[in-house]
């Protein structure tokens, strides 16, 4: 597998049109690219293509016979990547939003706390509930759902989208001319803002995805009315942290916030020695049950099972690992098909930010350790649920985010 980066920078207003509202003379934008829309924008290049160059465009598009490549969701930022944070992140609700120069209260990740006491609490061991207070003003928190862009350990920044709004002529479709008394209002996204998503595609396509992606000049909505010039750079781009790492790091960090709870527990139950890690939702996912019908759960084993060999289905059998705890909302999806020209189905998905938490005994078994490891790999790149083409289900096993167990 390769992974390719993708920047999309606007060279003109974006209307990546997501609510029309009054019978659409309100046109309200999306704030990211969404995998659909990219994937879109590379269909309407076959219009312009030679019979060759259509069949190359094809296999990444996907048909019937051969799944296309996935494209990735790309989000607002200004550098570097960003993504939207668990939902477990919490922010002072009297000043809410990141660190900075005179600027106390932060935003910190409660998942490691909250599993901790939910281990060392049952049955009563601890007699006061789970509260999180900010440590600046001892307020409360509150849920801080944003699209963030990742620095590092310790450096994120909430990215604002620059929107504004433009207000036009109706034109009548058939007599292309001027409605009467009809205005429209379109809602855009500023020139020179840029996006950035994160696809992972298999390396005999990797080239030619680098090559047609960067022939994109539309995208979204309205590009005849002067909407929607983007300039595309794809580049390969190569993971700096290990999957492995970030799971050791979790649970590290999960094992002292545990042994601090259990010190002032009265009858503390024996330590947990399982492997924990999350599935974490960098996009919005559409799951479904081994009945076929839509849910909020996610099949882990199914997932994994479905990517294993033989032998890792096995070792996976021997693993079983348990859920947890999840952290997920509900949303409907539907749109619209720029490939086919077809309307979507409404869909019921789980929201980006949510996240899954399992727990896998491994002992210090290295082999079972190695297969759940490269299994979780597999997952990462391939993504849970349906419509993976469109950008939904992106996951990451872990996120670094649930470190930040103190403001950032
Ligand atoms: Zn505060």
């Amino acid at each position: 597998m390769a992974q390719i980066e993708i920047t999309i920078t606007a060279k003109s207003p974006l209307s990546l049109a997501a609510i029309k509202a009054y019978g659409g003379a309100l046109i309200e934008t999306g704030l990211y690219v969404a995998g659909g829309q990219l994937r879109g924008a590379l269909g309407a290049l076959k219009r312009f293509a030679s019979q060759v160059e259509q069949d190359e465009l094809d296999q990444l598009l996907g048909a019937p016979s051969q799944p296309g490549i996935k494209f990735p969701n790309c989000y607002l930022t200004n550098e570097q990547p960003a993504f939207p944070l668990p939902m477990t992140a919490q922010t002072c609700k009297r000043d809410a939003g990141f660190l900075e120069k005179g600027k106390t209260h932060g935003v910190a990740d409660l998942l490691l706390r909250q599993l901790a006491y939910d281990c060392v609490a049952r049955n009563g061991a601890i007699p006061i509930p789970f509260q999180y207070k900010c440590p600046e003003c001892h307020q409360r928190t509150e849920a801080f759902s944003r699209i963030v862009e990742y620095h590092g350990k310790g450096k994120y920044a909430a990215v604002e989208a620059s929107l504004h709004r433009q207000t036009r002529v109706a034109v009548n479709r058939s007599r292309l001319t001027t409605e009467d008394e009809m205005l429209y209002s379109v809602q855009a996204i500023d020139e020179g803002s840029r996006f950035i998503g994160l696809m992972e595609v298999d390396d005999e396509r990797a080239n030619s995805t680098g090559k047609w992606l960067k022939q994109i000049t539309r995208i979204g909505g309205r590009t005849s009315r002067g909407f929607g010039a983007v300039e595309v750079i794809a580049k390969e781009s190569f993971a700096n942290d290990v999957l492995r790492d970030r799971v050791a790091s979790f649970n590290a960090m999960y094992r002292e916030f545990e042994a601090d709870l259990r010190a002032i527990a009265d009858d503390p139950p024996p330590a947990d020695t399982r492997t924990l890690f999350t599935v974490n939702l960098r996009s919005d996912a559409v799951l479904r049950n081994t009945a076929g019908l839509p849910t909020l759960q996610l099949d882990l084993l199914d997932a994994l099972g479905e990517l294993a060999t033989n032998e890792e289905r096995q070792v996976l059998t021997s693993i079983t690992p348990q859920p947890v705890a999840q952290f997920t909302g509900p949303l409907m999806v539907s749109g619209w098909q720029t490939a086919w020209r077809l309307p979507k189905e409404v869909l019921l998905a789980t929201r980006m930010g949510g996240l899954y938490v399992f727990a896998a005994d491994l002992g210090d078994d290295e082999h079972k350790q190695r297969t759940l490891f490269s299994l979780l790999e597999k997952l990462q790149a391939a993504g849970v649920g349906e419509m993976r083409q469109d950008g939904f289900g992106q996951i990451i096993i872990c996120d670094p985010f649930h470190l930040e167990v103190e403001p950032v």
